[in-house]
């Protein structure tokens, strides 16, 4: 796939506060696809077709221990008590204004399948590999359940049954 030029790139990853509290300490951080802006608080309005590559949350040590319990034990998204105001991410009209050029719209439905795939490939060797650790586990399992809610995990799903149908 084509890769996306992140902001980040340029001009260093911006850091907001913990997506959950405010606390301005964090330690941990969690790379989403831009439709999980729909499930944040204050997120709505946001025009997530727009953003450039990912949105990254970042989680307090208190709120991580709560996020990485309720997506280990309980296999939840903490994304509607997250506030989209403090997320991290690039809108195309500033990114193009900085890059000065126009670039096409982010393919979201090819972003939204790879990461469905990196989460399936986690959640099946977290265990086994230990190069994955617990957040890879925890991003995996919010990115995933973030997108089944949203009905994205589902028709990928739907798609892949077809597929094998036919064949
Ligand atoms: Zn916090």
């Amino acid at each position: 796939m084509r890769p996306v030029p992140r902001l980040a790139m340029y001009t260093g990853t911006t850091e907001q506060p913990c997506a959950l509290c405010g606390d301005p300490e964090t330690t941990t951080r969690l790379e989403l696809p831009p439709r999980t802006l729909q499930l944040m608080r204050n997120g709505g309005p946001v025009a997530w077709r727009d953003v450039v590559g990912d949105v990254t949350i970042f989680l307090c040590e208190s709120d991580w221990e709560l996020v990485r319990d309720l997506a280990v034990d309980y296999g939840m998204h903490p994304l509607s008590r997250c506030n989209a105001a403090r997320a991290s991410f690039s809108l195309r009209a500033d990114f193009e204004a900085f890059v000065n050029a126009t670039r096409e719209e982010q393919d979201h439905a090819s972003v939204e399948r790879d990461h469905l795939a990196r989460a399936d490939e986690v959640l099946d060797a977290y265990g086994d590999d230990p190069m994955i650790e617990t957040r890879d586990l925890v991003e995996a399992v919010v990115a995933r359940r973030a997108l089944e809610e949203l009905g994205v995990a589902d028709e990928r799903e739907t798609a892949v049954a077809e597929e094998s149908d036919a064949s």
